[in-house]
């Protein structure tokens, strides 16, 4: 085995959480190894263009290069950040062990799990491709961007009902379109939803074709799940809520998950169950999922990491 030493922190993550927990530990000279993952460097801000509500850049900025500044920020500091992906860990020791896709096994006094949460996809052709084109996963970071636009929600649960009744500030109209004849939301989100004159719905339904007009979302069709009869529906936007799935595969059988299997931390700290590992952004946050929270709770992680190390050593 590679003896690579004793670590002070490794952070597994390189979204916004990870990066910040990364910048905060090696400014206290902590010599952060960050695992930022083999293809998603920067995490799910690389995956949208327009930017305009983290604060700090008025004008707006790309995502990609918002998780570069973080990067170079971080490196600046002495963070050493690799792009791989971590494919075991074992936390229970006082010194936790994470071992990379090369089979080299790392070792720390601390560990920062900030692997985010990938929001769940329709799986059809030119829904990634229009990502930040008229395809949307969050209203509240692009609904200001769908004035007075045909908009359609998918999904029946109660995100879906908050993002079609938020979406209306904005848009011409909703359409919410359901696999089922009824709503999963709960009956206050229903009543919200239903009063509202701007939401239509169409139930017992998919979208069976996300279309493309010049690089941009250029409607959907519809298909009933009953007859199977298709229908085209005029659309400029498309906001897909139909839940998240947090990324804790690597450590569920050690640190304690929620029933919807996000990692549990002792709040207001980012202490899990297991002394010297935290954890910080979407991978715990069931609720805010922005990217300035994500950020908040990763310099949360790095003080309590540290916080941890002073009083261990
Ligand atoms: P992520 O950014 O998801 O990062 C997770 C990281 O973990 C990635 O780097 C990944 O590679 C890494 N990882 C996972 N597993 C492993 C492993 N086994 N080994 C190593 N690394 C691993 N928020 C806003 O505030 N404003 C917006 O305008 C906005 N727009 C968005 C647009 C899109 C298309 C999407 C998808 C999200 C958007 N969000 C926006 C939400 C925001 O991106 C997230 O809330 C935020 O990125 C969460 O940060 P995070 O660090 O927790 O996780």
């Amino acid at each position: 085995m590679t003896d690579t030493g004793i670590r002070e922190v490794i952070v597994i993550g390189s979204g916004p959480a990870g990066y910040t927990a990364a910048l905060y530990t090696a400014r206290a000279q902590l010599k952060p190894l960050v695992f930022g993952g083999a293809i998603f460097v920067g995490g799910s801000l690389t995956t949208t263009t327009e930017v305009e509500n983290f604060p700090g850049f008025p004008e707006g900025i790309d995502g990609p290069d918002l998780m570069l500044n973080m990067r170079a920020q971080a490196e600046r500091f002495g963070a050493e950040i690799v792009e791989d992906d971590v494919v075991s860990v074992d936390l229970l020791g006082r010194i936790k062990e994470v071992t990379d896709s090369a089979g080299t096994v790392h070792r720390a006094r601390t560990v920062i799990v900030a692997t985010g949460s990938g929001y769940r996809k329709l799986g059809l052709p030119n829904e990634e491709e229009l990502s930040g084109r008229g395809v949307s996963w969050c209203a509240t970071c692009d609904g200001f961007f769908f004035r007075d636009r045909d908009i359609v929600v998918v999904g029946g649960g109660d995100t879906a009902m908050e993002e079609a009744t938020f979406l209306t500030r904005f848009a011409r109209s909703v359409t919410v379109v359901h696999r089922r004849s009824a709503l999963r939301a709960s009956q206050v989100m229903q009543n919200r939803a239903f009063a509202d004159d701007k939401i239509s719905f169409a139930f017992d339904s998919e979208i069976a074709e996300i279309k493309e007009s010049n690089g941009m979302l250029g409607g959907v069709v519809l298909r009933d799940v009953f007859t199977g009869a298709t229908r085209d529906l005029d659309a400029t936007g498309l906001f897909i809520a139909i839940g998240h799935d947090p990324r804790t595969e690597l450590f569920e059988d050690q640190l304690a998950l929620d029933g919807d299997g996000y990692l549990t931390v002792q709040s207001p700290s980012t202490r899990t169950n297991i002394p010297g590992v935290f954890a910080a952004g979407d991978v715990v946050d069931h609720t805010y999922r922005q990217a300035i929270t994500a950020a908040a709770s990763g310099c949360a992680a790095a003080l309590d990491a540290e916080r941890y190390l002073a009083s261990h050593t």
